[in-house]
């Protein structure tokens, strides 16, 4: 045993290695890379993973991993936990023809920039060729790594968030649809709120200056981060030391780059408080997507549009941008940033409509996995479940279909799992109210009480613990989707419905 420990250490290194060079020219290929360069690039990436299976596929190695895990009792909990962790992947990965896995990661690294331009053109038909390969790729992949009780979406869906299938999600999808869709109506067909003041002009400088004062108050450490700007806002990082967010700034949208710069920082810290321990093994990171989705969440809606948040840092905002915000009450600011309305974008959506852009992606996922759809009829599937979820028309593809770059990057079984991870913050939230003193946590001059807390329940342990065992550990049950209803509802029918004066109780 010792000598397959000794072959699978070294091989991890040598894999580390490469992960390492394909995370960062992924995050040049989304930040900076020139258009021109990315056919070549697909075909040294090509390369690149050929070399990397070469390793990892080699008998040697696959034997180690073997032996390990035949005889994981032996080892230590974590190693124990890695290996497991391992070999279910690679004996997945080892399912798949080589050829095919190269072949497809070649594809991906060119759609996403096709899957660009078509958004920049709105050419739903520019994109179509490429999704239908992918989705190709996404049957083939069901196919060869189906089993007794992993069928078509489901093997997907578990790929993410391991335990949640069709039944968990169509069970969590329905309760939220009874609850929220009569709740949204009823909250929309109120009074309209003014919120004017956030499409006025706004300098994208003083965005970015505004952006920075955030990492700040978040305290998010530019020695092992940065920022840069992107079509689409994303985390990417490698173990604890080496953490990047994007960020993509409107000059009539002020708010679009606040809460986005909030939400990626939220992925970042969860990153950043991993235990450094783990940095190098296959226990690095967050555990789960839902639950690196909770915690960006958490900071975005329950931190970020809190009203105790703003209290302290709406003066700064409004010294920034005196001309556009100085007859701007921080009462109306807060309202306005928790304005619910039924918009076209999923990432500028409010928090209470968020879930039913979710669930039209769940159902179009279904209809193409399940039921063939194919890519030519996507957009009017798209629009149609706008109109029967948020009552919109959608007008063009570059704000509908086009809009998310999941499925160019191949993602198919991952947005379920936004809106779960909004249900577990609210969870984790319950919980939190009761150990800390809210008002005090979320109004101070940084957000170090919180990061603490968050980091001693959840971020610490990486990827070491399911959620499952996070939320049973913390909150004492196990995932509770109750908890997500009663706080949107309690928040927002206090901004809402009741007195607009009481909201300085909400936290
Ligand atoms: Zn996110």
């Amino acid at each position: 045993m010792e000598n397959a420990l000794e072959i699978y250490q070294k091989a991890r290194k040598k894999l580390n290695a490469f992960h390492y060079a394909m995370y960062l020219i992924s995050w040049d290929s989304e930040t900076e890379a020139p258009v021109g360069c990315l056919e070549e690039r697909s075909k040294q990436i090509g390369e690149l993973v050929s070399m990397m299976l070469e390793i990892s596929h080699c008998k040697e190695y696959v034997e180690a991993v073997k032996t390990l895990y035949d005889k994981k009792e032996e080892l230590t909990t974590d190693l124990k936990l890695e290996i497991v962790k391992v070999w279910e992947e690679l004996e997945k990965e080892l399912k798949i023809p080589e050829a095919e896995l190269i072949e497809y990661e070649m594809l991906l690294a060119k759609a996403n920039n096709i899957w660009c331009e078509a958004k920049l053109n709105n050419n739903y038909a520019l994109f179509a060729p490429v999704l239908a390969q992918i989705i190709n790729w996404q049957k083939k992949y069901i196919q060869y790594l189906e089993t007794d009780t992993l069928k078509g979406y489901d093997v997907l869906l578990n790929d993410y968030e391991k335990g949640f299938t069709k039944k968990e999600y169509d069970e969590f999808f329905d309760l939220l649809k009874k609850e929220l869709v009569p709740f949204v109506k009823k909250i929309t067909s109120l009074k309209p709120l003014d919120d004017s003041f956030v499409y006025k002009k706004y300098s994208i400088d003083k965005q970015k200056e505004f952006a920075h004062y955030l990492m700040d108050v978040m305290c998010f450490d530019k020695k092992f981060g940065l920022t840069k700007e992107s079509e689409h806002p994303f985390t990417s990082g490698y173990g604890t030391t080496d953490v990047r967010v994007t960020c993509h700034y409107y000059e009539n949208l002020l708010t679009s780059s606040i809460f986005s710069m909030i939400h990626e920082l939220g992925h970042a810290t969860y990153e950043r408080q991993c235990d450094s321990k783990y940095d190098d093994t296959a226990l690095s990171g967050g555990t789960t997507m839902a639950m690196h989705e909770s915690q960006s969440r958490f900071y975005e809606n329950i931190v970020g549009r809190s009203y105790p948040f703003w209290s302290k840092h709406y003066p700064v905002l409004q010294q920034l941008f005196f001309e556009n915000l100085h007859d701007v009450e921080l009462d109306d600011f807060y309202h306005a940033i928790n304005k619910i309305e039924k918009t076209l974008i999923r990432t500028e959506a409010d928090e209470l409509t968020y879930p039913l852009h979710i669930m039209v992606r769940y159902d179009i996922e279904k209809a193409i996995i399940e039921s063939n759809l194919d890519v030519h009829a996507l957009p009017k599937l798209w629009n149609k479940l706008y109109q029967d979820y948020l009552g919109i028309e959608v007008p063009n593809d570059t704000k509908g279909i086009l809009q998310d770059v999941h499925w160019a990057g191949g993602s198919f079984g991952y947005f379920p799992t936004y809106a779960l991870g909004s249900a577990y913050a609210a969870q984790l939230y319950h919980q939190m109210k009761k150990e800390l003193n809210i008002d005090e946590a979320f109004g101070a001059d940084d957000l170090s009480k919180v990061n603490a807390w968050l980091k001693e329940k959840v971020h610490k342990y990486a990827g070491s613990k399911s959620p499952k065992e996070i939320l049973l550990m913390v909150t004492h049950e196990e995932f509770n989707p109750k908890y997500y209803l009663e706080y949107l509802k309690e928040k927002l029918s206090l901004i809402h419905i009741s007195e607009p004066t009481r909201h300085a109780q909400i936290s």
